[in-house]
This record gives C-alpha cells, structure tokens and sequence, in this order.
C-alpha cells in the first residue's frame, strides 16, 4: 500500500528544522525560514496566493489565500512554524522514524503533524467550491509562537481578520474552545542600602519583596475564591524567578521577582496590572518599600468560543461522521489562539497528537491519529462548502 501523503509530507515537514532561535544557538538549525520557503512553494502550486510578512530577519509569517478578494466570509487555518529546541533528545530530531504506528522527530506533534493534516484536507475539488461559494480560506504559518506568539500578534497588528478561525495544535482532536490568558510580568522593589551590622538604617528591598509576596498571594487567594465563570479553571499565579540583595553584610536596594499569571474570561492583562499596581502603591505609601518598577513581559488575552456557535457545532458533527466522539474543552495552557481572537470572533484550538508529547525527548505522533485528524478537517472543509453553497441557493 502506499503511503498516505499526509506521512509523506509529515515526514518532509519534520525534515526541515524550524528550531525557534530562542531555543537554539546552532544557526543551521534555527529559524522559520526554510520551512516558509518549503510550505510556500507546495502552497503556490496549489493555486494560493502568497504574501510574505519578515518578521524578523530570516523569519516570517507566511500568509497564503485562496478565493475572492472580497469574500463573503474568510475561514482561517492557522499553524505555528516553529518548534523547540532539540537539545537532550533520545531521537534524532530532524531525521523522521517511523516505527510501531508512530512518526517520530522534533514537531512531529507540536505542530508539524497537525499542519500536515490541514495542508492535505486543501483538495483541488473542495478550494474550488469554497472560493465559488464566496469563501476566501487563509492559511498562515506563522513564526515565533514558541516564545512569545510573536507572529500571530503581528497578524492581528497588520489588520487581518477572519470570521471562523481553526488554529492547529495537537488536542487529541478534541476542539478547544477556549483557553486560559497570560499576565507575564517582572517586578522590582527598590530599598535603601546601608551596612549590614545596621539594617536599621537602611530599608530592606528583600523584606519589603515578602510584604509583596504576601499581598499578590493573599489577592489570588481571593479572585480564586470569588471566581464565577470556572470553565475553564482558576485564575493562577506562580513566582518563577526571584533575585536580589548583592552581599552578606549590606541591606538589599533591590529585589526582583518574574510572575507568571494566568487570566480566566472576565480578565485581563490591563486590568490586572491596574490590581497590582494597587498593591505596590499601598505597601509604598505605608513605607514597606521605596518604589518599584512594573514590566509586562508578555500579555495575551484569554478566549472563548461559544459552544452554540457554528464552528463548534460543525466540529461535533463531522467527529460524529468518522466515529470520534467530539469533545470541547477548555485549556489552562495559552496558544495563538489568544491573539487570533482579538481578529475573529469564533476560534477553535484543534489538530491530532497529544500536549503530552509536544516539547518532549522523543517527540512522536500516533499515525492512525495524525490520519483521523486529517479527514476530521478534509471532511470540515466539505462540509463548510456544502453549507456557503446551500446559504448561495437561499439568497
Ligand atoms: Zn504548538
């Protein structure tokens, strides 16, 4: 029998490195850019239009169209191009392995497999009745997802947008309909310097960071604690990194800690900052610190999708079709998505391979899965068709 072509474009996807130079120093490894040149070829002889977006020297979103320039409606399938680093892999990364039903290699879950699975379901027959039902379908590869969901925030900045938006990531085909948003902040409690065998004199930047602490604690307890919606979890605050002082015998000026949070629907990262800032000012005011800084590192809305909605409910029913039972959840871990739903009102998070796999030692996905989720999105696309051309017929 011969092979299925989505392995075979699978295993070529796993071929070309694609290593976010945030996680490589190995430049013949690193970068967006083959991978793009690869994609935009097999795009090109498919019959889309390309536009290249360089994010970043050697790293750009690659946006390919197919159909009217004034749609009725844009569909949006959306897949990171970036991976994470190879280092302290039990495989060899970039030379895929096929073995026991598993394809193995860095990406071959997160996310190669599920744009694999997209870039095959873009039949001839079926962009053909999309495009004369007035559908314009936009795939994007995007750069920088793995640190910072750079390329996806660039397409919201560049002003594209969508109605429906199918954004590839291995879920074990259940569709996500929302996920968890991201407040990444750095925070610094300045002091007062003074000799050690008189902290007296000075005031310490370390004590005052506990009061912090204690305070940022005390408030998550409470949000968790009045949170309505829970849905999709808790709102979550963790301390990742805490640094200061500078010798034995001196009272710290400075300590500063980096803060991951986690914001559930109802938040935001503004609002967030405006909640911390109170308590920053309060210690302030009472003299528990002299001043800080306050720096977002990196801030990303949470999202939802109704579950009524016709992407959602479309989902539920080609799952049905191929004996899958459909499944919608909601997710603590933050993706494009996010930033795609400030441009499209209706997201979905979707593709084969599990999270549990994604970023390990010996990467793989489940071949008869990574098959499922290609004709789950082969036969969505139909569908899709099916449903503009039949909305054509009522007008
Ligand atoms: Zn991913």
């Amino acid at each position: 029998m011969p092979e299925h072509e989505v392995i075979t474009l699978l295993k070529r996807l796993v071929s070309i490195p694609s290593v976010n130079p945030g996680h490589t120093d190995d430049v013949s490894v690193s970068g967006e850019m083959r991978l793009a040149e690869y994609l935009a070829e097999w795009l090109e002889a498919r019959g889309f239009a390309l536009s290249w977006d360089m994010v970043e020297p050697g790293r750009p979103n690659l946006i390919a169209s197919y159909g009217p320039d004034t749609p009725k409606h844009t569909l949006l399938l959306e897949s990171h191009l970036d991976t994470v680093g190879e280092d302290g892999m039990t495989i060899k990364p970039f030379d895929p392995l096929v073995r026991e039903g598993r394809i193995y290699g860095r990406g071959a879950c997160d996310t190669k497999g599920p744009m694999a699975a997209a870039l095959c379901a873009f039949r001839p027959p079926v962009l053909e009745r999309l495009a004369e039902a007035g559908v314009r379908l936009l795939f994007v590869g995007a750069m920088g997802e793995e640190k910072g969901n750079i390329g996806a925030e660039r397409l919201v900045e560049q002003g594209w947008s969508a109605d429906e938006a199918i954004i590839l990531e291995p879920t074990e085909l259940a569709a996500v309909n929302g996920h968890k948003g991201i407040f990444w902040f750095q925070l610094t409690v300045h002091g007062i310097s003074a000799h050690g065998s008189n902290p007296d004199r000075g005031r310490s930047a370390i004590l005052g960071m506990m009061q912090v602490i204690d305070q940022l604690q005390k408030q998550i307890a409470r949000k968790r604690e009045q949170c309505a919606n829970t849905e999709m979890g808790l709102p979550t605050l963790n301390i990742g990194f805490i640094e200061g002082g500078t010798a034995v015998n001196v009272v710290p000026n400075r300590c500063t800690i980096e803060v991951d949070r986690r914001l559930v629907i109802g938040e935001s990262g503004e609002q967030t900052r405006k909640e911390i800032r109170e308590v920053l000012q309060r210690l302030a005011d009472r003299g528990v610190i002299q001043s800080y800084d306050l720096e977002t590192i990196k801030e990303g809305p949470p999202f939802r999708t109704a579950p009524e909605s016709a992407l959602i409910g479309r989902f539920d029913r080609v799952c049905r079709e191929f004996n899958v039972t459909p499944r919608m959840e909601s997710a603590a871990w933050y993706s494009d998505a996010g930033a795609i739903s400030r441009i499209c009102s209706s997201v979905v998070v979707f593709g084969p391979g599990s999270i549990k796999q994604a970023h390990t030692n010996d990467e793989y996905i489940v071949m008869d899965e990574l098959l499922k989720g290609h004709d789950i999105l082969a036969r969505y696309l139909e569908r899709f068709a099916e449903e503009m051309e039949n909305m054509q017929g009522d007008r």
